[in-house]
């Protein structure tokens, strides 16, 4: 008797968003921790998730990071990196009055955020900063300027009812945003305030809008979408809410292993992004479990080109 045939796996076209996974100031921190590393040996401790990424975090500490909440867990004796997400300019200045040897891996276009701030209450304006409580982000814009001259919007709701100074205000966002939620909550902002000072340009980042314009892309032929990234990772985040918005069932999931399968069911096309802290190597391992089901062909969605890119802190690169 014949063999019976296997039965031949359902197709599936996976439309791969581009750009997608790590953005310049994700590449910069990372290879600030390993030069570090490089630099002056293991341990080298650092100040909370160096980018929200699990895998990122779990590889430098084989390579000898430790990582900790609060420069107090640092001894006297060895080198602490800040995060990519900004830190409240009392933490390096802790660092300095302890002598810590301390390298800031701050993205620089979050600095740029926390310049405009102090330059904005050096006019001695208030500041509407938009953004999401308790994100490691606002905290270290909010430690930039004195308590009580900055006041957190998270929502359009917030924007209409915040009781602020009626002149010389000003608003700033959070980088890692959504580009629409934003809009809306600047609208209500303005509507209430004519007055209010925008930044001279887009605080969100170049890497959340492409990554989000990206989705928007493709979503439009999509079933399915999954969003590699932390749950704590803002842009990632967004990135599934833009799609879910554009009425595309999405998923952030960390790695392969956390695909649910009932819910992917058998649909014939579906996206695949990843946030600005996610590796490759994570897009490559989804791709090969869906290969193992399916009989995948690979689409990549070029949108925007990206060539970003930041310079080392000196310390590290003389
Ligand atoms: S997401 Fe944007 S602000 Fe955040 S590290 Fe990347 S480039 Fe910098």
């Amino acid at each position: 008797m014949p063999e019976p045939k296997p039965n031949p796996k359902p197709s599936l076209r996976v439309l791969i968003a581009a750009p997608r996974g790590f953005c310049a100031g994700v590449d910069r921190a990372i290879q600030i921790v390993e030069l570090a590393l490089e630099r002056f040996g293991a341990p080298v401790y650092v100040r909370h998730e160096i980018v929200h990424n699990r895998f990122v975090v779990e590889r430098l500490k084989g390579m000898g990071a430790i990582f900790v909440d609060e420069l107090d867990e640092v001894p006297d004796d060895r080198p602490v990196v800040f995060s990519a997400h900004g830190v409240p300019k009392a933490v390096p200045a802790e660092a300095q009055g302890r002598g810590l040897t301390y390298v800031d891996a701050t993205c620089p276009l979050v600095s740029k955020v926390h310049r405009q701030a102090e330059r904005l209450i050096e006019e001695g304006r208030h500041i509407l900063f938009i953004g999401h409580a308790g994100h490691p982000e606002v905290i270290g814009t909010f430690g930039q300027v004195p308590a009580g001259s900055m006041t957190l919007v998270e929502t359009v709701e917030d924007a209409e009812a915040v009781e602020v100074p009626p002149s010389n205000l000003a608003f700033l966002t959070q980088t890692t945003l959504s580009v629409d939620d934003t809009a809306a909550v600047v609208g209500a902002l303005k509507a209430r305030f004519p007055e209010i000072r925008a930044p001279r340009s887009e605080d969100i980042c170049y890497a959340t809008s492409n990554r989000q314009a990206a989705v928007k892309a493709i979503a439009p032929e999509c079933e399915r979408l999954l969003v590699i990234g932390a749950p704590n990772s803002s842009n990632s985040l967004r990135l599934a809410e833009v799609a879910e918005r554009m009425g595309v069932s999405s998923r952030l999931i960390e790695r392969a292993a956390d695909i649910d399968w009932d819910w992917l069911g058998q649909p014939s096309t579906i996206g695949l992004t990843a946030g600005a802290s996610a590796p490759e190597l994570l897009v490559r391992e989804v791709f090969d479990a869906l290969r193992e089901r399916f009989d995948v062909t690979e689409e990549i969605a070029d949108h925007t080109p990206e060539r970003m890119t930041f310079k080392l802190p000196r310390e590290l690169v003389t």
